[in-house]
């Protein structure tokens, strides 16, 4: 089916401010959804609280606005109930990297078919500006008046040793390369992560679109192998041993492995929205809880 990228515009204002990097991520978004003619009525994106979450209100597929740091977890119960639905989970640093870390930890583990995307903005946004888990150190925010003092999580770092099974990073300021990135992550059968920086223009004075001009490079451009898992993991570490001089973005790391979801003898020959349930009698279940 052929599917435009005007076919996944909706009527919402965006609420976003001018300029910020959630402009890119969405542009990228669709125009991986167009590319690969993913049906709209076979999607699901599912968001957390923060300014990445109003994503799923902008795009025209189905989507749900769910908790802070729980998109992971809604995500894999809507693929456990429909196998067929193509999943896409998004959400912030703050939302995915510190709330909702103990989901991102095993969800990984797991490795359901998920694509999930962060819009790492290295700061709290929706709430104004406070230092999350990726914000680097000796940045200044309203909650750290005098610097962070803490080392930044590194999300590339723990996709590749969680286990994820595609792991890449992008940047908001090169739409076209972070569009390839998400169509690679959709597509791939198994739990996709996709990094972004996503300079949040309004709070993060540090982390700026020039900042990241000046800094990354591109993994294909390098020669990176993404099947070479130690390989992978040298290019993880390589912005904080560089002291984020060389920031590498791309696919970082892939493997195949079985998915949760097809290891599972209930769900092998249909999914679960496709089992017939005329016949369950759950009343003695409700009779014992009486
Ligand atoms: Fe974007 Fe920052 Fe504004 Fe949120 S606060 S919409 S991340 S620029």
């Amino acid at each position: 089916m052929m599917v435009a990228l005007k076919d996944f515009d909706t009527k919402e204002r965006m609420q976003w401010c001018p300029g910020c990097g959630n402009f890119g991520l969405l542009t990228a978004l669709k125009g991986a959804l167009a590319e690969l003619g993913t049906p709209r009525h076979e999607t699901v994106i599912v968001t957390g609280i923060g300014c990445s979450g109003k994503t799923c209100h902008y795009v025209n597929t189905y989507g749900f606005e769910s908790l802070h740091g729980r998109p992971l977890p809604v995500a894999s119960g809507i693929k456990l109930a429909n196998t067929g639905l193509t999943v896409i989970a998004e959400g912030g640093d703050g939302d995915g990297y510190g709330i909702g870390a103990q989901h991102f930890v095993h969800i990984m583990r797991r490795n359901y078919d998920l694509a999930y995307i962060v819009h790492d903005n290295q700061l709290y946004g929706l709430t104004t500006g406070q230092a999350s888990p990726t914000s680097l150190m000796g940045m200044k925010t309203k909650t750290t008046p005098w610097g962070v003092i803490e080392k930044p999580f590194n999300p590339i770092a723990h996709g590749i040793l969680g286990g994820a099974t595609y792991v890449a990073r992008g940047f908001a300021g090169d739409p076209v390369h972070l569009k390839e990135l998400i169509k690679g992550a959709i597509a791939h059968k198994g739990f996709a992560l996709v990094d972004v920086f996503q300079p949040c223009v309004t709070f993060n004075y540090l982390n700026t679109y020039q900042w990241f001009q000046e800094r990354v490079y591109k993994l294909e451009a390098a020669g990176h192998d993404p099947k070479n898992r130690d390989a992978a993991m040298e290019k993880a570490l390589e912005d904080s041993k560089t002291d984020y001089k060389k920031i590498p973005i791309g696919l970082f790391y892939k493997e195949e492995r079985p998915t949760y979801e097809e290891q599972l003898p209930q769900i092998k020959d249909k999914p679960l929205v496709k089992h017939d349930i005329t016949n369950v009698d759950i009343s003695a279940a409700y009779e014992e809880l009486e």
